[in-house]
């Protein structure tokens, strides 16, 4: 337990980790394993719960009893801020970027279950987002409310130490089920704060030998390498470490994004049929789908037959059914 990051326990037990060998084999790899973050017993999991034990640890440390977060309508962010705070018995205001909230389906139903209150905005963009967040905590201090305010993402260092805690947990993992070191792990970066923690969780472990792989699904290589690298040294600075990280052994991709971030991409719905009709494992055409893309693809261009591979599962699976159209047209 670390006093500088008050946790509210919301995982009670590891996620769990195993081969993929039908998977593996189709796609040309020695092995590979899946981290199933996708199974967090909340809210339907995700990688969102890993930063929420810390974000609603903080917020509950400092009294407060409403939490205000957004994104877009289809936020995975915002269904789990939403499930999660209702554990802890805080309120959810959840702020949607754009115009319209559009299908009432996948997440936007979740939230609506799960009690939130939500506003549409008519702003794009994270800072803009953040900007109504403040103007709606103004007012709910001048109803008497204590709010505690989760910018997009949740990628904060107090959020991003979750994947620190993660990277721990794979690690523990991994030496209790004797695994070869992994040469590659694989995950979708969105804002990039998990990605951020374990970068941070490794360079602060004693063995360092995995190559860290992320995927964009939102934005340019350059954005995210920058977005990246400034969440990872504030979480050093945060934990009052000095920061010691091999660059190297990170690598962003983002030609997997497809026509735009929220948008299916086809190499995304192939990679879905081909979990699904392998190993009987779902991932979502916005994020997982997108970065499995991103290794079924790196398999193909680079031999990575004698290669151990890890693919983190960081959850999204209601996006299948917001996209339901999407796997009919076909
Ligand atoms: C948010 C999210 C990500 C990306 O996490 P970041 O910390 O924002 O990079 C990946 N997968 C899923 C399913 C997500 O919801």
């Amino acid at each position: 337990m670390n006093p500088l990051f008050p946790r509210f326990s919301l995982l009670h037990q590891e996620t769990p980790v195993h081969p993929l060998p039908r998977f593996a084999q189709k796609i040309g790899v020695a092995n590979c394993w899946i981290k199933r973050d996708d199974l967090i017993p909340v809210g339907l999991g995700g990688n969102k719960v890993r930063k929420l034990e810390f974000l609603l640890g903080d917020a509950l440390a400092k009294g407060c009893d409403l939490v205000i977060t957004g994104g877009s309508p289809q936020s995975n962010h915002a269904r789990l801020t939403a499930a999660c705070a209702a554990k802890a018995g805080l309120e959810t205001w959840l702020c949607f970027a754009g115009r319209t909230q559009g299908v009432f389906q996948g997440n936007l139903l979740l939230d609506q279950l799960f009690g939130a209150k939500c506003f549409v905005t008519g702003v794009y963009g994270s800072e803009a987002l953040l900007k109504e967040m403040n103007r709606l905590a103004e007012e709910a201090k001048h109803q008497g409310r204590n709010p505690y305010v989760i910018p997009v993402g949740g990628s904060t260092p107090v959020g991003d130490y979750g994947y620190v805690i993660a990277w721990q947990e794979w690690e523990r993992q991994q030496s209790e089920y004797q695994l070869p070191p992994i040469d590659e792990i694989y995950l979708a970066v969105g804002t990039g704060g998990t990605l951020a923690g374990l970068i941070v969780g490794q360079a602060l472990s004693a063995t360092q030998h995995s190559r860290l792989i992320g995927i964009s699904v939102w934005l340019s290589r350059e954005e995210a390498t920058n977005e990246v690298k400034r969440f990872s040294f504030e979480l050093f600075h945060k934990l009052g470490k000095r920061e010691e990280i091999s660059w190297d052994k990170v690598e962003i991709f983002d030609q997997y994004i497809g026509k735009k971030y929220g948008v299916p991409s086809k190499e995304g719905l192939e990679a879905i049929r081909l979990l699904a009709q392998t190993e009987g494992i779902l991932v979502d055409p916005i994020y997982t789908g997108k970065a499995l893309a991103g290794l079924i693809d790196q398999a193909k261009q680079r031999d990575l037959r004698d290669k151990h591979i890890l693919f983190w599962h960081t959850g999204g699976t209601p996006a299948v059914f917001t996209h339901a159209s999407s796997f009919e047209q076909r």
